[in-house]
This record gives structure tokens, sequence and C-alpha cells, in this order.
């Protein structure tokens, strides 16, 4: 018998419950990996995101090599790919892993449709992309949680299935051919600081951090020069490591660091779980309240100077300046520059999201969608009026003002803290520094939002 695979978010040989259950199955396995047409007509292929795609491609093309297969690349629409493929190879089943967007829940019933008119079968693997299924937990007569902390309690009791290993040979068809596989070389327009994708790096970065970063994690992960948390977050959105795996792992070693970042995956848990009951939440308010946000057309140039960086709070601009140079930003960060455009400018968190997605490399439907309507308070966040000060939160989080110097280097010549308040130097001093004033002003503008919250 003959299977295929369709690997998504789930770039890895190890961990991997289509791929095992599919060796299982058949004498003869595709592995398939689809450039799916609707992804870039949406815009959501962008650069950074498709420069460490690139990575995870070559890297599981060359694990599946070492086994007597390769990986098969087809671009176009994802269910005429698919029935191609399962039709030139002659397929009984096609594997894949269960995934929370709309965009998924249509992929997959398209998929199950189509192969079903041809006489054959979808396999959906739950607890791949996620550690525990949305759905699995939930209060007495409701479909998913919306409180975080009661999540966690269920979650943490949760018993984990088994880690799987690497399959040692994964034999494949010869006759499907399949396209060049892109290199991340031939991607224009990558940020400087974009990591190597693919599981091997992914593996090597995990076991780094687990023996030198995870004991710390506890206390150092708001720390925003620190820099101590372990950017583990693209290899968990295209699933080159996973999650069942990463709790397990944390689990053994034990400790504050291990059960401070566990808690973390069961946040990424959390909103998948939330967009999967409620896939509107991608684009639409989870909660109402009585916003009028304010359009990028309504407020342009306060948008282009959130974007470049250039508010004139040190710490928000160091924050979208790192996003811009890496593709990554600490959680602090997002936290800040999220709070700063929507109650403080008053901007539609949409607005925020798109960016983000526009540049991350964890650029993920439900955690930036969910992450930010927390932000917003259209969330889940439970004190959703609570309105971020960037410069209590910048002399807390970045008491040294390390980070700030680090990425807006138009400030580096500030000692200390007082590169978090450049107002507040001498007339010529401010004048010397090539450096914009505020857009804002703090307590009018979350005035503004108090009063629009009715509060
Ligand atoms: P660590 O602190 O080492 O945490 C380990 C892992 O736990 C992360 O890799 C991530 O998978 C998960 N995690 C941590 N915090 C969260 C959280 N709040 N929600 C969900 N999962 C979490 N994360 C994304 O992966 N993709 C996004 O598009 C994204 N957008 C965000 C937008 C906003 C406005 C905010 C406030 C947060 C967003 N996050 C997003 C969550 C979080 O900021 C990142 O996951 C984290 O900063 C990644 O760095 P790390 O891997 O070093 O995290």
């Amino acid at each position: 018998a003959v299977s295929v695979v369709l690997f998504t978010r789930d770039l890895r040989l190890r961990d991997n419950p289509p791929l095992r259950e599919a060796l299982a199955a058949a004498d003869t396995v595709v592995p398939l990996f689809v450039r799916d047409d609707a992804i870039s007509a949406a815009g959501y292929a962008v650069p950074n995101r498709r420069a460490f795609l690139a990575d995870c491609l070559a890297d599981l093309d060359r694990q599946l090599r070492e086994r007597g297969s390769r990986l098969v690349v087809r671009t176009g629409d994802v269910v005429e790919q698919v029935c191609r493929v399962a039709h030139e190879a002659g397929a009984a089943e096609v594997h894949m892993s269960a995934d929370v967007s709309a965009y998924a829940a249509r992929r997959e019933e398209r998929l199950a449709a189509a192969l079903e008119s041809a006489g054959r079968r979808l396999r959906v693997h739950d607890r791949v992309i996620t550690a525990v299924a949305p759905g699995e937990i939930t209060p007495a007569g409701k479909d998913h949680m919306a409180v975080f902390t009661p999540y966690f309690r269920r979650w943490e009791k949760d018993h984990q299935r088994d880690v799987l290993g690497a399959p040692r040979r994964a034999p494949g068809v010869e006759e499907v051919r399949g396209e060049e596989i892109p290199t991340r070389a031939a991607v224009r327009g990558v940020s400087p600081g974009v990591p190597a994708g693919g599981e091997t790096a992914g593996r090597k970065r995990f076991a780094d951090w687990r023996r030198s970063g995870m004991d710390t994690y506890e206390e150092q992960h708001d720390d925003l020069a620190g820099d101590a948390t372990s950017r583990l977050s693209p290899h968990l959105h295209f699933g080159t490591l996973s999650p069942v795996e990463l709790v397990a792992r944390a689990r053994e070693k034990g400790g504050p660091g291990a059960g401070a970042f566990v808690r973390q995956l069961a946040w990424r848990d959390f909103h998948h779980q939330v967009l999967c009951a409620r896939p509107r939440s991608g684009h639409a308010e989870y909660r109402t309240r009585q916003d009028r946000w304010r359009t990028e057309e309504e407020a342009p140039e306060e948008v282009a100077a959130w974007k470049r960086g250039a508010t004139g709070f040190p710490v928000i601009d160091a924050a979208l300046r790192q996003l811009r140079h890496e593709g990554w930003m600490h959680n602090r960060g997002r936290l800040l520059v999220g709070s700063f455009l929507t109650k403080t400018l008053y901007i539609d968190w949409r607005v925020g999201a798109r960016h983000f997605l526009d540049l991350l490399v964890d650029g993920d439907m439900a955690n930036n969608q969910m992450n930010w309507q927390w932000v917003a308070g259209t969330g889940t966040d439970t004190r959703p009026n609570r309105v971020l000060n960037p410069i209590t939160q910048a002399k807390k989080y970045d008491p040294q003002g390390d980070y700030v110097r680090r990425w807006v280097p138009q400030l580096a010549q500030l000692a200390g803290r007082t590169v978090h308040e450049p107002w507040k130097l001498d007339d010529q001093r401010r004048a010397a520094l090539d450096y914009p004033e505020r857009i804002v002003d703090l307590a009018a503008a979350s005035g503004r939002f108090l009063r629009a919250r009715g509060k």
C-alpha cells in the first residue's frame, strides 16, 4: 500500500504522528509539501517566513534522503496538488496534522471531500501542532476555555502521549516528481537577523538553551536586554520542534525555569483552542467592547511612525526596530508596542497584527491574532482596560537601558536609564540627538481610551 504524508506546520521527522502512522500502514510513503497559492495570494508568504521555510524544507529533504526517500515539493492549489500526487502514487490514504485557523478548517474539509470522491481517505492527526488538542479541555456544556488559569490547571494534569522517535527508513515512491526545493538565497527582502530554520537547527537550539538558559528563565524572561527566552517560536510555528517533546524534555529536567517554560507552551495551546472554536477571531473581535478604533487611513502618520520605530518613546521604538531587523521581538516588547498602538494611539489592533505578520518569522494566526486581541482588551485578558505605560515599563524591564541603546543607536550616548526619557535632557543636548519628538501625550491618550471604554 502507498500513503501520502502532507507536511504543513509539522516539518520534522521526530515525534511526527502522521509520518509515523503512514509508515506503519503502508510499504511506501510520499512525503509532500505544497507551496499553497492561497497562502501566497493572501500575502502571508512574506520573505522572513519564506527564508526560514526554505531552510526547513531543505533540512527535511536531506533527512529523508538519508532514509531512502525525498521530499516532493509542489506549487498550486493545495487540494488539487494533493489529489494529483495521491493519484500518481496510487495512494489509498493521505495523512496530515490537524490545524486550527479558519483557513485550515476549510482546507481539511475540501481535502477530505475531494479525496473521498476519488475513493481515498484523509487521516487527520491531533497533538502534532499542539501538545493538547483543541476541544480536549472544555468546560461542561461549552466548546472552549475562555480564561487561561483554569485551562492551565487542567492542561497541567493532562496525560501527554509518548514522544516518538524518527523513522529509521522511509521508503518513497520514485515515480512521483517534485519541483526544485526553494532555497533561502533566492528569497529577497529578508531581515538580516532571521535565524536558520529546520529541524536540525531547532534541535540544536533547544538542546543548548535547555542546558544553559532554562534554569534562569523564570527570573529573566521579562528582562528585555537579557534576551533570556528560548527563541524557539519560529521552530514551534513551523513544527520543526514538537510541543509534546518540548513539554516532556522540560519536565524531565524540572525546576522553576522548566515549569515557567512549560506554562508558556500551555499559553500557546490555549490560544490555539480559542481560535479553533472561534475561527472568526482571526479577523473579527472575540469580545466586542465599545471601541471605535481609528483605522490606518484615519491616522496615517501615527501608524507610519509606529511601524518605523519613530514614536519618540525609546522602548517602543527599540522593540519595533528589533522586529524589522530580526523578524522577532521580545514578548515584553510585543506587549508594550501592542498596548501603545491600540490603547495609547487608539488604532485598530488589526493594523498592528498585520504589521507583525508581515515581519515575524514566528507569525502565526493563533498566537498573533489572539495575543493582539489580548493586548487590545478584546480577547481573553481578564483586565481588558489596563494600559501599559511605556516609561514605567521601560524602567522596570530595561532598568539599565541596554535594550534601547542596542536598537536605537541614536540614543547610544545616553547613560543608564536616562535613555528612556530623552525629553528630560537640556535643550541643547536634546536638539543634538537625531531622534524624534514624542508623537502623543500619554496622559491625554489614556483618557481618550478609558472614556471610549466607558470608564
Ligand atoms: P519563550 O518565552 O521562550 O516561550 C516558549 C514558547 O512558548 C514560545 O516559543 C511560544 O511558542 C510559546 N509562547 C510564549 N509566550 C506565548 C504567548 N503569550 N502566547 C502564545 N504562545 C506563547 N507568538 C508566536 O509564536 N507567534 C506570533 O505571531 C506571536 N505574536 C504575538 C503578538 C503579540 C501582540 C504578543 C503580545 C505576543 C505574541 N506572541 C506570538 C507570543 C510571544 O510573544 C512569543 O511566542 C514569544 O515572544 C516568542 O519568543 P520565545 O520563543 O523566546 O518565547
